[in-house]
Parts: structure tokens; sequence; C-alpha cells
């Protein structure tokens, strides 16, 4: 259900013109005051307060963050980092504030290694429960500094919502109902981190349950602390001697399972107080005319998206008469495959370039795109679906090898976080995907403060991969290391046309991120559907170069059989993914957001 205040579908017309038109549906006509998409209505009123108050979407951005850390508090938080996506009208700059998590400087490649099972990883509930997969988060230096360049209010102002939020309490979603009896807020009884977070979730012991108010004074004192101090109250170890949030910082995190004393933290102050945001250029490809924006290393996101629009780029996906069209067994099956071997040069060539050299202009490269597309036969699956070698096409100075390696299947990710979009009245855009990677992230809250540490380390690899010998060359991408920041699959994106913004989005949901924005762009562009239709349409996601398609209820049944018969898998149906978007008429300024319905959801559209 979109519990929406308004909920305004577009249409996007792409027939043939220069500049798109953004078409009102059903006579419902657009906005320029401004839109908030979110995934809780709660966080979508407190951006629009900000935006009515004069504001811009920078600093309803970050209103509405905060404002999630309380109600979605599952999801995103300032225990953990995210990307945030902006488009600044009157400059037309477009770059992302990146708070993604570090590793300490303490890590090693090896560390998710088990010491009674050489060569094997201790297993995913341990590895992701104990503190040695916290990262070191970004959030609150993030936001600040997105605040401090590019907004208007105080870090205080924007934290006024959610410390309100968090004060007076708010009702209980059916979706955080159904999240709080997660295993993830089980572990270790007794160890006070963990309880912690019981404490909260789980008053008297008895989980929260739909309608319960829900006020969370510790998470409010500290966003006061924040309010009142800055991001020093957090990053600084005895900046608050009173109240010492940065020190309780490193003291949950040096909490492990019982069942795992290889799993302590090994953040310390000194990795707290050299964490750095990094303010970094969007990679750019194009699609059918289009530009496509999006979210460079350290996510695998945005060059996992181009590679995979470009990959399907020769086939008509919208040409119902050509056998494609919005749910055809073609159509399915060439985005599978596309998606297969984008997958499998992410697992070998995408992680931290601030870390390893890679060669991210060559994974996009028309020369190199134009190899790779005839590895789709539209009409039969690839036995395997191989990495390719882009360094020739990235750079002269590197030598090329012709060996193509094996993917490795992707680790596990979380399908979690929440992603939300903002665009105001001057023509800026946010979208911004931010997370604690699982839901509830490790489980561990940092007692008398109230909020969660993510467990954003366990997206390195959990074995290393780097691989020296020609043969069987593997740059170890995405291997732990100090200060490294994990490969991310998150992938703010927006899409331009004639150099300006019609569209942006993104969604959660661990590497079935990458292919929920592909489905997004495809509806908006191949099959031309509205905004909200273009979210709600069910959805498939590929997540390595082999193992089944997950897909979500809602194609023929025939389509699925035609697809099994060529040899495609897929999982039982689940939901795929929450997309949060806003199209924007290039012409005049206005604006139709949409919210998923795979969530709450909830936009405020102002006029
Ligand atoms: N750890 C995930 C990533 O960065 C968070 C995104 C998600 O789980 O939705 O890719």
């Amino acid at each position: 259900m979109v519990a929406a205040l308004r909920v305004f579908a577009a249409g996007l017309l792409f027939a043939g013109l220069a500049v798109p038109v953004i078409a009102a549906e059903l006579g419902v006509p657009g906005v320029r005051g401004g839109v908030v998409a979110t995934s809780e209505p709660l966080a979508a009123q407190a951006g629009a307060r900000v935006l009515r108050a004069g504001g811009n979407a920078i600093d309803a951005a970050a209103a509405v963050a905060f404002a999630l850390n309380v109600i979605e508090p599952q999801s995103s938080g300032i225990g953990g980092g995210g990307f945030m996506m902006i488009h600044m009208g009157e400059s037309g700059e477009t770059f992302i504030v990146d708070s993604r998590e570090t590793a300490p400087a303490a890590v090693t490649p090896r560390m998710f290694e088990d010491p009674a099972k050489p060569g094997g990883a201790i297993v995913w509930p341990l590895r992701s429960t104990s503190g040695f997969a916290v990262g070191v988060p970004g959030m609150v230096k993030g936001l600040a500094t997105a605040l401090e360049r590019w907004g208007t209010i105080s870090l205080a102002d924007a934290l006024a919502p959610a410390i309100r939020f968090a004060e007076s309490g708010f009702h209980v979603t059916a979706r955080l109902e159904g999240s709080v009896t997660s295993a993830r807020l089980m572990s270790d009884p007794g160890a006070p981190a963990y309880d912690a977070a019981r404490a909260v979730f789980h008053p008297g012991g008895t989980p929260l349950a739909e309608n319960d108010l829900l006020m969370q004074p510790d998470l409010a004192r500290t966003l006061r602390a924040i309010a009142a101090q800055g991001p020093a109250a957090v990053y600084t170890c005895g900046f608050d001697p009173a109240n010492d949030i940065a020190q309780a910082i490193v003291d949950t995190q040096r909490h492990s399972r019982v069942a795992n004393p290889a799993g302590a933290g090994r953040m310390t102050c000194d990795d707290l107080a050299s964490y750095d945001v990094a303010i970094r250029q969007p990679v750019r490809g194009s699609y059918r005319g289009y530009e496509i924006v999006s979210m460079p290393p350290p996510s695998s996101g945005g060059l996992t998206v181009i590679q995979i629009l470009k990959l399907i780029e020769p086939f008509p996906l919208g040409d119902e008469a050509q056998g494609f069209g919005f749910g055809a067994p073609k159509t399915l099956h060439v985005t599978i495959e596309a998606m297969r071997l984008a997958f499998a040069d992410r697992a070998l060539w995408m992680g931290d370039t601030d870390f390893v050299a890679l060669p991210v202009k060559g994974l996009i490269d028309a020369r190199y795109m134009a190899r790779r597309q005839p590895l789709i036969d539209a009409g039969a699956r690839r036995g395997e679906a191989l990495a390719g070698d882009p360094r020739p096409f990235d750079t002269a100075a590197l030598p090329s090898a012709t060996k193509l390696a094996r993917a490795a299947l992707p680790g596990e990710e979380g399908r979690n976080t929440t992603h939300f979009t903002v665009a105001d009245r001057h023509g800026n855009i946010v979208t911004y995907t931010n997370t604690i990677e699982s839901a509830w992230g490790t489980g561990l809250m940092v007692p008398g403060f109230g909020f969660l540490l993510n467990n954003e380390l366990t997206d390195f690899n959990r074995l290393p991969r780097a691989n020296p010998d020609p043969d069987s060359f593997n740059p170890g991408a995405n291997d732990v290391a100090p200060a490294k920041r994990p490969r991310s699959s998150m992938a703010p994106t927006m899409i331009f046309k004639n150099g300006k913004p019609i569209a942006a989005f993104g969604s959660p949901g661990g590497s079935t991120i990458i292919s929920s924005v592909v489905n997004t762009a495809i509806n908006l562009i191949d099959h031309k559907m509205t905004v909200q239709e273009a979210v709600d349409a069910p959805r498939i996601a590929q997540t390595g170069a082999e193992g089944p398609t997950r897909r979500e209820i809602g194609f023929d049944f025939s389509a699925i059989e035609a697809l099994e018969a060529m040899g495609h898998s897929f999982r039982a149906p689940r939901a795929i993914g929450s997309v949060q978007a806003i199209v924007i008429d290039p012409n005049n300024g206005v604006l139709h957001g949409a919210a998923d319905r795979r969530r709450t959801g909830g936009v405020v559209s102002l006029r």
C-alpha cells in the first residue's frame, strides 16, 4: 500500500522528440514546488516541511535520512553509510557524496577465515553479527559535508524532525513489525550491546507490533549531541567525556559473538578520527540516446548497470512486433544474459579504485562493449558467462591479458537499506541510497546511545582472491585492506537527455539493486511506462554470472516456462528492491514522484 499524501504518477512519452515530454497521468498534474519520494510517509513529510520552509533538496535529503534512522532503524542510520548523488540545478553539476564505511587500519585480508577451517570463512550468521564486520560509519560526516557545502540549513535543523520522532515516538508500521522478529536481533542474550537493541525493539521481551508507540530516548540524546556538537560528537573520542559516543562505538564493536572468538572488531578511535568523506564524479554511459549517470567505485552499481544496458541495446526490447515487449520471453532472456555477463565482469574487476587500479573506463568503453554484445544469442542461453578483459580499452599502459577468467559467485549481500529521492523547485535533485548493510546491521546497538552498527565489511571478499599469476589473473579488487571501502552494489542513478536530468532513482536490495535499477530504466525508456508503472512492474534480478534468476510474481507463467525450456532457472518468487523515483520534465521543471509499494512508501508533492 502506498500511504502517500499525494502520489502523482507521471507519463514519460519518448515519442522521438528531441526533448522527452512528461505527460500527466489520468489528468493529475505534476508539481513544480518539489517532491520527496521515500519508503516511509513520515520521513517524506519531514523532507517536505524542509522544502516548504525554503530549504533545498540537499537540506530535505538530510532531514529525511536522519528521520529514517528513527522510523526505519533496521535499514539505515548513523551507524552506517551511503551514497548521495546530487544534481545542482544552477551549475548543472552532478556528483556523489560518498559516506561509505571504511575498513579499520588493523584489518587483514584473511580476517574472515575460520581458524578451525583454514580456507573456509566463518559462517555468515556469525560473520555478519560479530564486531569485526563493523565498518567505520560515514553517515554523519557525509551529511554534515553535504549540508555545509551545498545545503542552506544547519545540521541541527536537519536533525530536528528526527529528534522529534525519537522523543515523541511514532506508530510502528506493519513493515517494522514484520522485520522485528529477525534472527539478527537474537544474538547472545546477556551481552550488553545485543541486549540494548532488544530493549528497544522487544520492550519487556515482546517484539514491537504494528501501531505500538515507539519512543527512542537514547537515540534522541545522541541526535541532540550531534546537533549541538557536530560530527566531532561521533568521530572524536573524548570530545564530550560525559557523553562519549565515539568511544562507545569503539567499545561496542569490540564485542563479538560468544561463538566467534575471532570476530572482535578492530576499529580504534584513530580510525574514527581519520574517516573521510569522498566527493566523486559519477560514471556515465549512453542507452538509446539517453545518458545514464550512476554510482562509480567503490560501488559496482553504476558500472554494472551501464554494462547491462549496453549489452541489451542491440535488441529492440520495446518492440512487440519483433517478439519483444514487457515480460516477453525474448526480453527477459536477453536481459538475464546481459546481467550474467555484466556480473561476471563485476566479480573480477570491481572494487575500491582508491586502493586497486581497475579498468573502470575500459569496462564501459564502447569498443569493449561492442566485443561483449555478440556474446548474447537471442535464441539460446550461454553455457558459461565469463568475465572479459577490458584492460586494453582502458589505457595502453597496462599489459593486455587474453585469457578470460571464470567469475566467482558473489558473497552474500543484504536486502535492506533504503533509497529515497528529493527534487526541489530550483532544479536540485538528490537520489540517495543509505544503509547499515543487513537488516539491523550486526544487531549491535551502542548501549545508551540507541543506534545500530553496520556489518558493511561483509561486502568484502570473505577470503582473498588476488592472484598475480597471468593465467588466472585476479586483481583482488574487493579483498579486505585497511581504510578500503567494501564493494557496494548501491546505484543511485539519474537519466539525462540533452544534458538535463529527466529521471532520478535507486533501490535497496544488496546485489539485486543493480537489476532493480536496470528494470526501472528499461521500463521508462523501452516500455514507455509512467514512473509509477515503471516502479510497480514485476522485476527480475540476476546477481551472478551463474545461478538461478530471481523473479517477482506478475510475469506470465508461459513466459517463465519458455525461459526454463531454454535452460534458465528461477528461484521462488519474492519481492525485489524498493525503488523511489522522480521524473522531471526538462521543459518546465514539472516533477512526478513514485514510491515503491513493496515497502510502505510515501510521496509528498508540493505545488
Ligand atoms: N551492503 C549493501 C551494498 O552496499 C547495501 C545495500 C543493500 O543491502 O541494499 O551493496
